[in-house]
């Protein structure tokens, strides 16, 4: 359920689950195809991955970095 006043945090948050079931559904089985697309290089799971590489780079949890430090990941 997505209601209109979710904090940026919970936004994130529910990305990041999305998108890591979202790579659990579409996980290459032993024939290294997709269980769901039956491709082999399946775009859905590369979409999910984008997702998690984009929502580690924005790092919204962080609004104040109190030092110089790079920003911690995940
Ligand atoms: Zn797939």
């Amino acid at each position: 359920m997505t209601g209109p006043f979710l904090s940026l945090a919970q936004i994130h948050n529910r990305l990041v689950l999305t998108a890591r079931q979202v790579l659990r559904q579409h996980q290459p089985g032993p024939d290294r195809r997709c269980p769901s697309c039956r491709t082999t290089g399946c775009p859905i799971a590369d979409a999910a991955r984008d997702v998690l590489h984009a929502a580690r780079e924005l790092q919204l949890w962080r609004t104040a970095p109190d030092s110089d430090d790079p920003p911690q990941p995940l």
